[in-house]
């Protein structure tokens, strides 16, 4: 296995790359048949530094940063998109929330394993009720009992839950007060009470398994808790602002691979006599896909960028992740109507990565949401960037 632990930051991704096109790429038409979640490439990643990239040595992290942390995710996405999800489980919205939020004991018992791949992490906040309107739709309740925590409800689409090992869990610890009501717990997979519901979800493809989280009288130690008592909202916000770059990471290698497939269709495939490629309506589409891959790159480095630079990177995040939806399915579309009818083929992976650009477009803040905020803040009606920076490095 290659090491990075004594290479500079550009050797990061080009290492990954390497591990990408000869550990991922060659078997990923194989764990999406078989329904396989190949944890060896997770650990893989760990052993790497990879996972590791954004983190203080302090942690066991490779301390290289969030711009290249993000190179390296887009070269396991390149290789498979579905995989940057489990690399953002690992390496950003839950660890890099409890690197933040939560003490030394937490740093040490679950950053340290998850950027190692010795463990899978997972991000459980979604409710059957809704995921836009959090605050609305989060029903679990967490209520203190002696000791420990006492937490009933259930969690919807909770991705890797089928074979993850922990999850930054997110309850209502006092239903009256609002978004200050909300507390963060690490919960193990393992505790008892804790049941998971596998989700079939065929037009995703079988290899990130998703599941319902049932949380029956589970008893959480008060050592669990991930920051104060009522500070879970503000937690889930700052993981989301990682979360939103690791999607518009997926997003962005699931258009590549559309536009990749979609510019080799237009040189072989002829019509009237001719590649259709030398048609000015393919070309128009061509020419779009590639301009929205270059400002979708760019955005994306840009926010990832301000989190290296320690400033609020909220509204960046959020500009990112909407552009970059927005991209993905810009491309699934041309490319599927550059395709034509064997679009709808099984032998290709387009519907696929159509289903992954509306997902895409959908988790970690709908698209209408992110509209919302946007616009909020261009109007000057709330700006995205008014939180301090919460950052451990
Ligand atoms: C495969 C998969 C994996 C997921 N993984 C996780 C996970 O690991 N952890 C987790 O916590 N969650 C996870 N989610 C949940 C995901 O974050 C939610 O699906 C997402 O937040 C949207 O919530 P919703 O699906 O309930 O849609 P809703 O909130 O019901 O919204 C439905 C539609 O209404 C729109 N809408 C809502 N409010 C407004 C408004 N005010 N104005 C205009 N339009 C509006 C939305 O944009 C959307 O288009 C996952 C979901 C999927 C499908």
């Amino acid at each position: 296995m290659d090491t990075v632990s004594a290479i500079d930051r550009k050797d990061f991704a080009e290492v990954t790359r390497n591990f990408a096109q000869r550990e991922i790429k060659p078997n990923v038409r194989e764990w999406m048949s078989e329904g396989v979640f190949p944890r060896h490439i997770i650990k893989g990643l760990g052993e790497m530094g990879v996972l590791g990239s954004t983190f203080p040595l302090q942690w066991g992290g490779s301390a290289v940063g969030f711009l290249t942390m993000v190179q390296c995710a887009e070269q396991v996405g390149k290789a498979c998109p579905d995989l940057v999800t489990a690399f953002n489980m690992n390496a950003m919205t839950a660890p890099l929330a409890i690197l933040n939020w939560g003490n030394d004991e937490q740093r040490e018992r679950y950053v340290r394993p998850l950027i190692a791949g010795d463990m899978i992490g997972g991000f459980a906040l979604t409710e059957a009720a809704g995921g836009s309107d959090v605050l609305g739709a989060v029903r679990t309740r967490a209520v203190k009992d002696g000791d420990d925590w006492v937490v009933n409800g259930t969690k919807m689409w909770i991705t890797l839950s089928p074979v993850a090992d922990v999850a930054l869990l997110f309850a209502r610890t006092d239903p009256d007060a609002g978004h200050r009501g909300f507390t963060a717990f690490a919960l193990h997979y393992d505790d008892p009470g804790v049941t998971v519901n596998p989700i079939a979800l065929s037009g995703l493809g079988k290899v990130i398994p998703v599941g319902e989280v049932v949380l029956d009288d589970v008893r959480l130690p008060d050592e669990r808790r991930v920051g104060e008592v009522g500070q879970g909202f503000k937690i889930a916000m700052n993981a989301l602002d990682y979360g939103r770059i690791a999607v518009t990471v997926k997003s962005m290698a699931t258009a590549e691979a559309m536009f990749d497939l979609a510019v080799e269709y237009a040189k072989s495939r002829e019509a009237f006599g001719e590649p259709i490629g030398n048609f000015q309506m393919i070309k128009k589409q061509i020419a779009d896909m590639a301009t929205d891959l270059a400002a979708g790159r760019a955005l994306m480095y840009q926010a990832a960028e301000a989190h290296d630079a320690g400033i609020a990177a909220t509204k960046l995040s959020a500009q990112a992740k909407y552009f970059a939806g927005e991209v993905a399915l810009r491309a699934a579309d041309a490319t599927m109507e550059i395709y034509g009818g064997i679009a709808l083929s099984d032998e290709l992976p387009l519907i696929h990565y159509l289903n992954l650009a509306h997902l895409a477009r959908t988790g970690e803040g709908a698209a209408n949401i992110l509209r919302i905020a946007l616009g909020d803040d261009a109007l000057g009606i709330k700006s995205l960037d008014r939180h301090q920076v919460k950052t451990v490095r």
